[in-house]
């Protein structure tokens, strides 16, 4: 039996959709036991207007639903003890049948490949992604058999839940859109794009003395004018940036280069 009522399918007033804009909005299906999670902070802000103009939706659904037994359960006592417990497959499975096509399958896990800029704008160009966020000790290994699931992973620390962990996969996303930032131009310079970390920024005023008596001003080049010495200065910051923070992406960036 499906139980559509399960399934809530936000819509954000009518979305305005403007085809010159995208081919498809990206549609992202999350299968989670909070549902009220969603859409957070991406209800807010940047993604959050891109969700009312239509340029990416969601919607949640709840694996307890699926649960056939009178106390909806969704996790059972882990196989060869232990603590902790485990999502079970059969009803997981339920709940996914009931939402095909499922797109790119995601399952957010420490035991993922880390979340990446290339990764990111990987996942923004497919219509429709799942992302099945696990709770407890994670999911039965079957279910991600049988599923065929990509492991992602947001970094080498253990989160409580998935949900949290697909709303990043998300708005790493949902930004690199086509009308979402405004500005394309805004993306090239970003950190990662171009394999560097970004150089730093400065507003006015362009003096300003911090509460301990201290005034700095604003490097000189950047009220210069001259924007080829200025993106020269960028440059080599985030250079030194990176190769002071990350020698990982400077070791990658310099084998690119090459
Ligand atoms: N027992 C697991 C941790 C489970 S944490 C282990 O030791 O590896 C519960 C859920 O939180 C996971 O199923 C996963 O969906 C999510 N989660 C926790 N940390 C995460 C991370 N770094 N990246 C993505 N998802 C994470």
């Amino acid at each position: 039996m499906v139980i559509l009522s399960s399934s809530t399918v936000f819509k954000h007033k009518t979305p305005v959709y403007n085809p010159s804009m995208h081919i498809t909005p990206f549609h992202i299906k999350i299968a989670t036991l909070f549902p009220e999670m969603f859409p957070g902070h991406l209800g807010h802000a940047l993604a959050g207007k891109a969700l009312e103009k239509g340029l990416w939706s969601y919607e949640t659904f709840n694996p307890r639903a699926f649960a056939e037994d009178n106390h909806k359960t969704v996790d059972d006592t882990p196989f060869g003890g232990g603590a902790g417990m485990v999502m079970k497959a059969d009803v997981l499975s339920k709940a996914l049948e009931a939402h095909k096509p499922l797109g790119r399958f995601i399952y957010m896990s420490p035991r993922g490949k880390l979340l990446t800029q290339d990764l990111a704008q990987e996942l923004a160009r497919e219509n429709t992604i799942t992302i099945l966020c696990g709770r407890y000790e994670g999911v039965d290994q079957r279910l991600l058999e049988a599923y065929n699931a990509e492991e992602i992973s947001v970094g080498d620390y253990v989160l409580s839940g998935g949900e949290a962990a697909a709303m990043t996969v998300m708005d790493a996303c949902i930004r690199l859109l086509p009308g979402v930032l405004g500005n394309t131009e805004t993306h090239d310079e970003e950190s990662f794009i171009n394999g560097l970390l970004e150089y730093p920024h400065y507003t006015r005023p362009a003096s300003w003395t911090s509460p301990d008596g201290v005034t700095r001003d604003v490097p000189d080049i950047l009220s210069s004018g001259h924007h080829a010495k200025i993106n020269d200065w960028r440059r080599e910051e985030a250079e030194k940036i990176t190769k002071d923070r990350r020698p990982d992406l400077w070791a990658m960036h310099s084998r690119k280069q090459k």
